[in-house]
């Protein structure tokens, strides 16, 4: 009897408990961070990311889901409130969790568990197509096994066209922070009324007859120009201070031992790059003269003490084509908001080279980078070893290379190598270049 009743009191308990931790799993789902719906103003300043209470669709048509409980969370329940809107623990402030920047500072062989100090207000972004998924997941594994499983960084995917259930299962089950899904609205992803069709026509046949790559093609003008003006300002955008760009196919080759988003607004950075390389000159005949259209209306947007020694050997006159390459980059999102940058944005845009030439993000954002930043404020991450087809950066020096636990092959360095610019940036900025970069040069 007693052995009976003992039992029902054990079922009892058990039934208890496990009702009360189906409620807890029930009641803790996350459904992203409210959203700041007044988007697409200059100068916007930042909702209270991080707050629960689910995603508010706006007018533009974005369509977010947050999901994906973050790996080894304690935290990601409704209650969740810190700033950084991480599933992965992160209890301290960054007084008491300095940044292990050298293999000599506490905690830079600390790689397994969540990594310790702030989360920013930052998440990954990534432009792609429901057929990138295969490509995109590479990335994200890489991304998460060198980096972000540590820290449980946001994701946020950007579409022309609705992302499909299987891009949505595939990469929030890869990412350790929460995803979001958004679909861009058209009018940031078509011909703008002012562009003469005939006119954008006429210069695809010519240049798919001149074999340019991407010439004939009118998505990748489209996504030239998303990118140049338009991602940073997309509804799911909107309260973030901090973005990393990631595109499908990347590889990253070496340990990432501290924040890099944690990095850049320690030290007051706005844009920054790993590889820099010569534009390919047909796409851009004009880029130039456009900017210095913009630089004479608006010479109150012009960094004192720019970088215009990065990007002309004339002080201005003629552009060398230098840029850095921007399917990587780590940035501001604030800065891209800016008034400075806006106005460059619009300005060129209203010239039509995205489709009257084939304008790339990637001058677009290093010429804006160039001449409305201080030449401080952007900065080469040299630990972070990245490939993009065709290109590598691995670090310079076989003792940081180890310390960075690489697996890259530092042949393959394109940093000190002639179609690099990586040189110029490191003079223009009295940076010593790292040992052994005069053997990397051919
Ligand atoms: P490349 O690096 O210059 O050769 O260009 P990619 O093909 O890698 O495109 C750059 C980025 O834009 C990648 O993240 C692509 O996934 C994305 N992308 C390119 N074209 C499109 C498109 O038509 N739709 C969408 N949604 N993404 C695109
Ligand atoms: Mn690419």
């Amino acid at each position: 009897m007693a052995a009976g009743s003992a039992r029902i009191v054990r079922y009892i308990l058990l039934s208890v408990f496990v009702l009360a931790v189906f409620y807890y799993v029930s009641h803790s789902s996350y459904d992203g961070p409210a959203l700041n719906t007044d988007s697409f103003t200059k100068g916007t300043g930042f909702g209270t990311h991080g707050t629960p209470g689910g995603l508010t669709g706006s007018g533009s048509g974005a369509a977010g889901s947050g999901s994906n409980a973050a790996a080894g969370s304690g935290s990601s329940g409704s209650s969740s409130s810190s700033s950084s809107g991480s599933g992965l623990t992160n209890q301290h402030s960054g007084l008491d969790a300095p940044m292990a920047m050298t293999p000599a500072d506490a905690g830079w062989n600390d790689l397994t568990g969540p990594a310790p100090g702030p989360r920013m207000n930052a998440t990954f972004v990534t432009l792609a197509r429901n057929s990138d998924v295969w490509e995109i997941a590479k990335s994200i594994r890489h991304v998460e096994d060198r980096f972000n499983r540590r820290y449980g960084y946001d994701w946020v995917f950007l579409n022309d066209k609705p992302f499909d259930a299987t891009f949505k299962k595939v990469t929030s089950s890869l990412v350790s922070g929460k995803t979001f899904y958004g679909e861009i609205p058209k009018e940031h992803w078509s011909f703008p009324e002012w562009i003469d069709q005939d006119k954008a026509r006429k210069v695809r046949e010519d240049m798919a007859q001149r074999k340019i790559i991407y010439g004939d093609s009118v998505s990748y003008r489209h996504m030239c120009r998303f990118e140049s003006g338009f991602f940073f300002r997309q509804p799911l955008m909107m309260n973030y201070e901090y973005y990393w760009r990631v595109e499908p196919s990347i590889e990253l080759y070496c340990d990432i031992h501290y924040d890099p988003f944690r990095y850049m607004k320690e030290n007051n950075k706005k844009y920054s790059f790993v590889l820099s390389l010569y534009e390919y000159v047909e796409t851009i005949p004009t880029l130039w003269d456009s900017t210095k259209k913009f630089m004479k209306n608006h010479p109150e947007h012009i960094a004192k003490d720019n970088s215009m020694a990065f990007l002309s050997d004339d002080g201005g006159d003629t552009y060398n084509h230098c840029h850095f390459w921007s399917n990587f980059e780590v940035g501001s999102l604030e800065w891209l908001r800016s008034d400075a940058y806006i106005d460059f944005f619009e300005s060129l845009d209203k010239d039509g080279g995205f489709f009257y030439e084939r304008w790339g993000d990637a001058p677009v954002h290093s010429i804006g980078a160039g001449i409305l930043l201080p030449k401080e404020e952007i900065h080469f991450f040299n630990d972070i070893a990245y490939y993009h087809v065709p290109f590598t950066h691995c670090p310079t020096g076989e003792q940081k290379r180890i310390d960075l636990r690489c697996h890259c092959n530092p042949k393959e360095n394109f940093d000190w190598k002639g179609y690099s610019c990586t040189s110029r940036y490191f003079d223009l900025n009295g940076l010593e270049k790292p040992e052994g970069y005069e053997a990397q040069q051919d």
